[in-house]
């Protein structure tokens, strides 16, 4: 037996994998190594690699610069007890993702995947109004739609999501907000902002002074379809809660280091919110690493001679040496020129992409932002359990192509090293299959 074949088998009889309904979906790919935007599986076959493996990876696959950084790393020190003592790669990179933030948010608190980093935010927030005395802040608000992971405060959060409903009658009530998406060529969009403020403004009056935080993923909601909102509405949000005294978090694990194009989200649209959540990227793919990041007013509030005003918040690799300086190596990568230049090359290869693809017909709702292009398929049943997700993942797979729709929606998110060629097959090979499978599932 080959091993390929060997490794799945045994897989199929131990392992449990995420986001799967185990009794329908095919037996996995068993993959042996990277190299650039391509995956490799045991008979040799190549997949590019065009969601960057869940939003991860940046700078391609076994990228050497990070494999280096790491390996030397781990042979000086893997890991050391984070409360009481420090490390250089914990503090290079804290100070080093400070300068590139926004003026003003300037602590770093580390924790291992995006889903803790937003269970810290929201501890942070929600007892930073406790440590003030403003116990009456108990409130969350959030924009419907939003996905902030899969830990309980996440869910409750990202409940709007719909992926969570078993767990519905154990989360926390939080409100929230119409979000207001759109797409190329939208003429809704004025109505649906100025609606989306509506509703603001009346919350803000009902329960403003009642109301921790507000939690969004800025500019693209990734898990509910790549759905992108206007740089201005979302500037007019952000002022309206801050004006109210509401903590703002960005959630930027997904659009964090220069996914959208400048290097945060919070930079492309010139705000300072008062915390931020960097995951995902944060170390190229390599290893779980994550950072909630929040302004000095913020941190000031934790500060007394009592231990109850403290954050007593740790996971055991808290600031593990090995994601800090594969987080290091990662971001002088993304701060260089030749990034800068692949992402605008991608940007403009999508669009190109785009302008071909609008014309099948069933093809609907094309979206950029940055390197993220989307656009909807009118199939027979929509949403996330449409069935043109399954059979678009199908014949991509088929073509050498890892790509995973999310339902009826069509997404390309490729790490920032492919190719003009890679990325121009890539389109091609989209407009074919979704051609293919709208001839048998389009509406
Ligand atoms: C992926 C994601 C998370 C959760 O991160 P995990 O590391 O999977 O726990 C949270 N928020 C956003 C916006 C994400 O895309």
């Amino acid at each position: 037996m080959s091993i390929g074949k060997r490794i799945v088998e045994q897989d199929q009889r131990h392992v449990w994998h995420p986001f799967t309904q185990e009794l329908t979906a095919p037996p996995p790919v068993a993959i042996e190594r990277g190299e650039g935007a391509s995956l490799i599986d045991y008979d040799g076959k190549r997949y590019l690699d065009m969601i960057s493996s869940w939003w991860v990876n940046l700078h391609g696959h076994a990228n050497p610069i990070v494999a280096d950084a790491i390996a030397k790393q781990a042979h000086k020190m893997e890991q050391v007890i984070f409360a009481g003592f420090t490390h250089q790669p914990a503090s290079d990179i804290a100070t080093r993702i400070c300068d590139v933030l926004p003026d003003g948010l300037e602590r770093v608190f580390f924790s291992d995947n995006g889903s803790t980093a937003v269970e810290v935010a929201l501890k942070m927030a929600y007892q930073s109004w406790l440590n003030r005395g403003e116990t009456q802040r108990t409130r969350f608000l959030c924009f419907e739609g939003g996905y902030h992971g899969d830990t309980f405060g996440a869910m409750a959060v990202g409940q709007s999501s719909g992926f969570f409903t078993p767990f519905d009658d154990l989360l926390f009530k939080v409100d929230s907000l119409p979000y207001p998406h759109t797409w190329d060529g939208d003429e809704t969009v004025e109505e649906k902002e100025a609606a989306s403020l509506k509703a603001l403004d009346a919350y803000l009056e009902k329960h403003g002074n009642e109301t921790a935080a507000f939690i969004l993923e800025p500019i693209v909601q990734g898990a509910s379809g790549m759905r992108m909102a206007r740089y201005d509405y979302l500037r007019e949000v952000v002022r309206r809660l801050q004006d109210a005294g509401v903590l703002v978090i960005f959630d930027e694990i997904m659009t964090g280091f220069g996914r959208l194009g400048k290097t945060f989200a919070c930079l492309e649209l010139g705000v300072t919110p008062d915390i931020i959540c960097l995951s995902k990227g944060l170390t190229a793919g390599f290893l779980p690493l994550s950072l909630t990041i929040c302004h000095e007013a913020v941190y000031k509030t934790f500060l007394d001679e009592s231990w109850d005003k403290a954050l007593v918040h740790s996971h055991s690799f808290t600031a593990n040496p090995l994601g800090c300086a594969a987080a290091l190596a990662s971001l002088d990568l993304t701060l260089s020129d030749n990034c800068t230049q692949q992402r605008l090359r991608i940007n403009q290869q999508h669009r190109q992409g785009l302008n071909d693809v609008m014309n099948i017909k069933g093809v609907q709702h094309t979206r950029l932002q940055g390197t993220i292009a989307a656009f909807d398929l009118v199939s027979k049943s929509d949403g996330y359990t449409s069935p043109v997700g399954p059979a678009l993942k199908k014949t991509f797979t088929e073509r050498g192509l890892l790509i995973r729709p999310l339902g009826n929606v069509m997404y390309l998110l490729p790490p920032y090293c492919t190719t003009e060629a890679e990325l121009n097959h890539v389109w091609q090979q989209v407009a074919e299959a979704v051609e293919d499978v709208l001839k048998v599932h389009g509406a």
